[in-house]
């Protein structure tokens, strides 16, 4: 193998799996866990990551496959497809798994599979794992030292493929554990003894099955000729001619004495009985001894070790000898061999089996010396089924029928021997065999080694409880589920008591138990053995009731206070099974692993019960390995199966697509009275998998309809209700087809009409090729009337330039009489390609060097294709990246990469260049726009068409202010976008437009790959901001936006930085219906987004309600002043389709907008008011920030106004930077919304119209300078502002926990983490708020930092509340101080401008750092950590003390040194770093912080004092002076 030469092996997996990796083409490798590797695993593994070749495989690089299998996920099940499509199989396993596989054992013996077996427990192995399988028909080898596993690995391979027949390789891994390395095999040896040519025979040809269970009636059989060891050899001193006959010999001899000893006592299959099979006979106890003879002797020729089916060791004159089958055989055997002459056991002999199976008595017979009189059989088994060990009855069968010197044959039952035990051991047992009359099954050694260790668990994977916690938050005690690895079973197994048959059985007998109860119940009612009367009336409304759970309930209750105050003996007794008295909600849980052979699974068990028994059925494939998982095991649909049964409740579920409809699907379960199936998708690769990973392999099949979301209940149909109800939008096609045959679809159609166009296009219809093909026909038609060369552009683009700019290059072809086709490289039929004349390929440089989206499926198709043919085309590449994206010299080379890729392959593939590749760098004053211009032109030069004359002029591109204004006050073609039902989507500048709306178009990304591969266009949906001036809620308008995102968006609300609530995964369809209903709870959505005066944000200040009150008026006025006049909004949202009266078209109206005019701001436009001493509203980050001042009086005398702050910002450009808001003066509260609007129009005046980038009020002002644009606005104003008046803050994080404010009213701030309010099993905090507005009567209070204050509670009201924030674990704030100061932007899945993960990951991230901070005494200190998706900054990350900013999936800029409470920028530490990196440099940061700070010195002020980091001053000299330094050498 690769990389082997100086290697040793050092353990017996290690050698048993480079052989089973050389021999094989996939192995199996059994694991505790996916997650966790088993002894073969890790070896295997490393193999496969080195690409080390198979010696058997037909390709000369293949790679074997390595198959990993949960060791409780029926892991045999998986050698079926393989070895029947004629692959060369192996298991790797440990010996735990071969009991429950025996049906698979019997199946699998007639078939070439090799499985290795670590006997198990490692401690102290049971052998009787391999005793219980020895008659499933399979040869058996054990090994028993390290050099032995390597040998009989080989073995077992070669004997296997020489016989067609499954071989076991046993082994104590223990035993050899002080054996010194062995030199790994040698491959030359490996392959003559495996024989390709045999491999070969095999490989041709596949074995056709008729399925997994079915037998096929296939028996091994012998080849023509029987071999024979080689002339000459002899095998442990015996002539090949001598083995001959004594194989024969023996086989007469044994075959006439038991069947047992026969290879083919495997149960008879049919073909043997019926078919005749003249040519080869069937293989043979005989034809196996003599292949492995045969192995064997080879193998000694090669490498001069030499092996017997019994093994003989010590004297050959011995009296007395041991037959082991156990551990320690080298132990005993070097106790012999030191022997005293006057030791009971000295120069006695050893034998153990190395061919255990078949077994062969005669060559036993010949293996022990004739001198042995006395023979102690030793037999490690602690599971005894027989009175006499297994090995006893085969070594008595054998010795007993023969002739010979052996006079008595004792078994012993072996326990744990150690070094210090065995001599004791081999006295107790010589006493034994020498006495007169020795005892049978005598045990000798301990029967429990000292310290059992623990195998491979039955733990489920962590993740798996979701489904059992929903279990015990709905039905709580009356929850039981039979087969739980919790339940109490005691003496029984956790493999048993966790298997579905033994739950189903369980609960059999507990539904029995509650009949004879009620038979009690009933009896006692009418007893007269009671010593009050009222229990006999309870009792009797009990039994009328007790199936009912509702009823059932209220009665229990009754009953067992009834009988407690009654307090006889029979109520004594009827209460001790007072669990009887409640209706139980029984459960069975199982797995996928039903679902392969369903006829004979739990499933059918249940249903053909008819009983009242609810089945939680987890399926964890992942959506991306569906395809793979199925090809090998056939998976059934168990949704189908039960649907046809026709009397069972089913339900598809996946909690991690909606977490309601698995609460409604076990509820619907619970009620049914009959069997119920509940599906639960709960896909992961492996145990330790994150949330994410499921979220998002649970997304992908759910919306492509692979796991579609449902519940049948056939009970519906009485009550004149569809049986059938979709709860997801896309059904797989045999969930069609059944739902056909009943009508039920149409019923379902006509029901919701929407869903009919979803329907029809069912998961896996491959359209996507069709698609490509016709797109590219249809322009080509277009074209044909054209003249010229054809030009043909492709291009990927991530940002929009690259499209752009092929788009106009296509343009400016055409202009120049070139037939020009344009489109993106994803759309191309790549195998079009050999037919270009001139292709033109322009690609943006996405991530680490990475293809844009759009791209990649091209790149994937002809990066290693090694059939095109290009000598015919000529292409030329433009590129666009960013030279200094990835700062440091030796990521250069991902700068421009995709399109060097592709220039360098189309070369490789003869294609001739137009001209040479182009490349744009954004780094460039002209931005890429130097590299293209030049670049087009020389391709105009190249393509003969540069001096064209009279070219027309190009219109120019539209920008955002040519939208506004053509938009008629932001209508633009909302309204006709809404109606349009064939796409999810709005047309590009209606997006534009929708955000002054309140809402933008977004699509779901992280199933964007995956809908495309479908065809399918993106999952588009809607993004919904609310405007909440001040963040301030009543209950009921809580309870209000926890509807919309329930019915109308995926059931989750985002409380956003701006305090305001935020909806997601709203489709089209629903948009309008959730603004009406966000209006109808006097909330807007007006100029939530957009270029206007956003959401005016405001302290909510819990601690001083009446000053609150004053500053948040202001928050309102401000924002009620500059709203907006438009009634678009109110035309497009809140009038009815059909209301005629309101709906205005087109021009008809002409609005009027007194502050903004027909194109509004150049920008966003951001307002907030901070109330000093708290800066939770980050006051210096926005537009225009007020600093609240108090008078003398108490009251509100006014504002410190500061105007020029802002976040957005984009990577590398120098042009762009964070800002802090400037100082302009005090203002007094009745003049403030002037000032406030004054300010805006200047900026509505002067922002730059023309670069969006640089659009923002900061720019205005630092290009006018403070003075200039102050006093155009107190020109404006026709006042001046106020010297400042004194303030102080003292943080920007928010205080968790009660408050009481000078009222006496309480407050609580809720630790809500970055704002997100959902369900998750682990934590119902949505619905717990959701009961805690019902009952509130005060106000709920959105905090900037994305938390939520519960406000405004009177004493009296407290108890009521603190139970349900107990109850939903909603009083717990006692997270980190970091977490506690942390705050994320939502970024991936939904935010289209997104880079990194955020929202999902700042959590994840604090995590890894916590015990950092806890080791050095920081677990308490508030360090204020941010993150965001892209330097947008929406989490206002450039104020935050440690700063993650995304640049590319996975990777982030690190930013230090801003000011605790908000009043300082933070500055560039290290770009592009990883989590690996991010925790090396924190952790020691932190160390060294918790020891070197000054008494109350906060993190961001030491990282510059420590000159880890240079202050930022001011947003300008943001990129000055960072702590790494940008390379600029190429
Ligand atoms: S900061 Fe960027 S990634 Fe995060 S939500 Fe805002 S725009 Fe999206």
């Amino acid at each position: 193998m690769a990389g082997d030469s100086n290697v040793k092996v050092g353990t017996p997996e290690e050698a048993v799996a480079r052989i089973a990796y050389l021999a094989s083409d996939v192995v199996v490798s059994v694991q505790p866990s996916l997650a966790t590797d088993s002894e073969f695993s890790s070896h295997l593994k490393r193999f496969v990551n080195r690409k080390d070749q198979s010696l058997v495989a037909k390709s000369a690089d293949a790679v074997p496959e390595i198959h990993s299998v949960r060791h409780n996920a029926d892991p045999l099940l998986s050698v079926f497809a393989p070895i029947r499509a004629g692959r060369l199989v192996s298991v790797t396993t440990t010996s735990s798994i071969l009991l429950s596989s025996i049906a698979h054992l019997y199946r699998l013996a007639s078939l070439p599979v090799v499985l290795h077996v670590a006997l198990a427990p490692k401690s102290f192995p049971d052998y009787s794992a391999i005793t219980s399988i020895r008659n499933s028909g399979w040869t058996f080898l054990q090994s028993e030292s390290l050099q032995e596993a390597q040998d009989m690995a080989l073995t077992a391979h070669a004997l296997a493929i020489r016989s067609g027949k499954g071989v076991i390789h046993f082994f104590d891994p223990t035993s050899s554990a002080s054996n010194v390395p062995i030199s790994p095999e040698d491959t030359t040896v490996v392959r003559d003894i495996l024989n390709l040519d045999n491999v070969r025979r095999f490989q041709a040809a596949s074995i056709a099955g008729s399925g997994i269970y079915a037998d096929d009636g296939r028996v091994a059989l012998a080849p023509e000729q029987v071999e024979s060891p080689p002339v000459g050899s002899r095998l442990g001193g015996v002539s090949a001619s001598e083995v001959e006959s004594a194989a024969s010999k023996a086989t007469s001899h044994t075959s006439s004495k038991t069947s047992q000893q026969s290879v083919t006592s495997s149960p008879p299959s049919v073909s043997t009985a019926t078919t005749i099979e003249p040519a080869a006979p069937v293989v043979t106890s005989e034809h196996i001894y003599n292949y492995v003879t045969s192995i064997w002797s080879s193998l000694n020729e090669l490498v001069g070790r030499q092996y017997n089916a019994f093994e003989w060791t010590g004297s050959a004159k011995a009296e007395n000898c041991l037959f082991i089958f156990g551990s320690n055989t080298a132990l005993f055997s070097e106790a012999i061999s030191q022997a005293q002459g006057d030791d009971s056991f000295a120069n006695a002999g050893i034998l153990t089996a190395r061919l255990y199976r078949p077994w062969l008595g005669a060559k036993l017979l010949e293996a022990i010396p004739k001198s042995v009189r006395r023979i102690a059989v030793l037999e490690q088994v602690s599971r005894k089924t027989t009175k006499w060990g297994p090995l006893l009855i085969d070594v008595l069968t054998s010795i007993k029928s023969s002739v010979g010197g052996v006079e008595t044959i004792v078994g012993h039952q072996l326990g744990y021997i150690s070094r210090d035990t065995v001599t004791q051991a081999l006295r107790g047992i010589f006493q034994n065999l020498t006495s007169e009359k020795p005892i049978q099954n005598l045990e000798v050694g301990e029967s429990k080694p000292p310290q059992q260790t623990s195998e491979y668990g039955l733990e489920k994977p962590k993740i798996e409880t979701a489904y059992t916690k929903i279990l015990d938050q709905l039905f709580g005690d009356r929850a039981f589920i039979a087969n739980s690895l919790e339940s109490d079973n005691a003496g029984i197994s956790d493999t048993i008591s966790a298997s579905p048959a033994f739950g189903f059985g369980a609960l059999l007998a507990r539904k029995e138990r509650k009949q004879k109860f009620i038979a009690e119940v009933k009896e006692a009612a009418g007893s007269g053995r009671f010593l009050t009367e009222t229990p006999k009336r309870s009792l009797a409304k009990w039994v009328a009731s007790n199936e009912d759970a509702k009823k059932a309930e209220q009665a229990a209750e009754d009953v067992v206070s009834k009988l407690t105050i009654d307090n006889s003996r029979l109520s004594k007794t009827l209460l001790e099974n007072k669990q009887f008295f409640r209706k139980q909600s029984l459960w069975l849980v199982g797995s996928d692993a039903w679902s392969y052979d369903l006829g004979n699974s739990g499933v059918h068990h249940v249903l053909a019960s008819g009983e009242n028994v609810n089945l939680l059925i987890i399926d964890s494939t992942p959506y991306s390995e569906r395809a793979a998982a199925d090809a090998n095991r056939r998976k059934k649909d168990i949704g189908l199966y039960a649907m046809n049964f026709g009397n069972a409740y089913v339900a598809s579920t996946a909690v991690y697509s909606s977490y309601t409809q698995v609460l409604q699907a076990m509820d619907e379960a619970d009620k049914f009275n009959g069997p119920s199936i509940v599906l639960a998708y709960l896909p992961y690769f492996g145990e330790h998998d994150s949330a994410l990973t499921v979220l998002q392999e649970t997304k992908k099949a759910v919306d492509l309809g692979y796991w579609p979301l449902y519940r049948w209940n056939p009970e519906n149909e009485n009550k004149g209700e569809p049986n059938f109800s979709l709860d997801s939008e896309r059904i797989k096609k045999e969930l069609k087809e059944f739902l056909d045959r009943d009508n039920k679809l149409t019923q379902l159609m006509r029901k919701d009409p929407q869903f009919g166009a979803v329907l029809s296009q069912d998961f896996g219809t491959e359209i996507r090729a069709q698609q490509k093909r016709k797109a590219k026909d249809a322009y080509n038609q277009l074209l044909e009337g054209l003249f010229g060369a054809p030009l043909t552009i492709l291009f990927g683009s991530d940002g929009g330039n690259a499209q752009s700019l092929a788009k106009r290059l296509g343009t400016r072809g055409r202009t120049r009489g070139l037939k020009t086709t344009v489109m993106a490289m994803e759309d191309y039929p790549v195998e079009d390609l050999p037919t270009e004349e001139n292709i033109v390929l322009i690609t943006a440089t996405a991530g680490q060097g990475e293809f844009p989206q759009n791209a990649k499926p091209f790149w994937d198709a002809i990066k290693d294709s090694t059939e095109l043919d290009l000598a015919s085309v000529k292409y030329s590449v433009m590129a666009l990246g960013d030279s200094h994206y990835w700062p440091r010299k030796e990521d250069k080379i991902y700068y421009n990469k995709p399109g060097k890729d592709l220039d360098r392959v189309l070369s490789n593939f003869g294609a001739k260049k137009l001209t040479d590749i182009g490349l744009g760098d954004d780094q460039d004053a002209d931005g890429y726009q130097a590299g293209y211009k030049e670049w087009e032109s020389r391709l105009w030069e190249a393509l003969g068409v540069a001096n064209i004359e009279g070219l027309p002029e190009e219109p120019p591109p539209i920008t955002n202010e040519d939208i506004k204004l053509a938009s008629n006050y932001l209508r633009g073609t909302i309204v006709e976008g809404l109606n349009d039902k064939s796409t999810g989507a709005i047309s590009a500048s209606d997006g534009q437009l929708t955000k002054f709306h309140g809402t933008y178009m977004q699509d779901d990304r992280d199933i964007r790959d995956e809908r495309k591969a479908q065809g399918l266009e993106p999952a588009y949906s809607f993004m919904i901001r609310c405007r909440l001036p001040g963040g301030v809620s009543t209950a009921k308008q809580w309870v209000q936006m926890d509807d919309i995102s329930n019915e109308l968006g995926n059931e989750t609300m985002k409380l956003t930085t701006r305090q305001t609530f935020q909806f997601h995964g709203i489709v089209k369809g629903k948009l309008k219906p959730a603004m009406q209903a966000i209006n109808r709870s006097l909330m807007t959505t007006i100029a939530a987004c957009g270029d206007v005066n956003r959401n005016v944000m405001c302290s909510p200040l819990p601690s001083q309600s009446k000053y609150h009150r004053e500053v948040y008026a202001c928050s309102q006025k401000i924002s009620d002043h500059l709203l907006p006049a438009t009634t678009a909004y109110h035309e497009i949202w809140l009038t009815d389709d059909d209301n005629k009266k309101t709906q205005v078209a087109g021009d008809a109206v002409q609005d009027f907008e007194p502050l903004y005019g027909p194109t509004y701001l150049p920008r966003k436009f951001k307002i907030s008011i901070a109330i000093p001493p708290h800066n939770d509203v980050d006051v210096y980050a926005h537009d225009i920030g007020l600093i609240a001042i108090k008078g003398a009086d108490g009251h509100l005398a006014g504002f410190n106004l500061l105007a020029g702050g802002g976040m957005g910002a984009t990577h590398n450009n120098k042009k762009t930077y964070p800002q802090v808001g400037r100082m302009f003066g005090f203002v007094k509260t009745s003049e403030v919304h002037i000032a406030c609007e004054k300010i805006m129009l200047v900026q509505r005046d002067h922002g730059d119209r023309k670069d969006r980038k640089h659009a923002r009020l900061k720019y205005t002002i630092d290009d006018m300078s403070v003075e200039v644009f102050k006093s155009k606005v107190e020109g404006l104003w026709g006042q001046q502002f106020e010297a400042p008046r004194a303030f102080h803050f003292d943080s920007n994080i928010d205080t968790m926990g009660w408050t009481k404010d000078e009222t006496g009213l309480h407050h609580f701030t809720f630790f809500i983490e970055n704002g997100r309010i959902e369900d998750t099993a682990e934590f119902q905090m949505k619905t717990g708020l959701r009961e805690i507005a019902k009952i509130h009567k005060g106000e709920f209070r959105l905090t900037p930092n994305q938390h939520l204050i519960l406000s405004n509670v009177a004493d009296e009201d407290l108890p009521a509340l603190k139970t349900l924030m107990a109850k939903y674990k909603l009083d717990n704030i006692q997270f980190s101080g970091m977490r506690l100061s942390s705050s994320a932007c939502v970024a991936f899945p939904t935010c289209g401008l997104a880079m990194a993960e955020s929202e999902r990951y700042l959590p994840v991230l604090i995590t890894k750092v916590e015990s950092c901070l806890e080791e050095n005494g920081l677990r308490q200190d508030s360090i204020v950590m941010r993150m965001t998706g892209c330097p947008n900054g929406c989490a206002r990350p450039w104020l935050a003390e440690i700063a993650f900013v995304g640049k590319a999936f996975g990777a982030y800029n690190m930013y230090l040194g801003g000011g605790y409470h908000g009043q300082r920028l933070n500055k560039l530490y290290r770009s592009s770093i990883k989590e690996a990196e991010i925790l090396e440099i924190l952790k020691p940061m932190f160390k060294r912080y918790a020891a070197e700070r000054d008494e109350g010195e906060k993190f961001g002020d030491w990282t510059i004092r420590a000159g880890i980091i240079k202050a930022t001053t001011e947003g300008r000299d943001f990129h000055e002076g960072v702590a790494e330094e940008e390379s600029d050498e190429e």
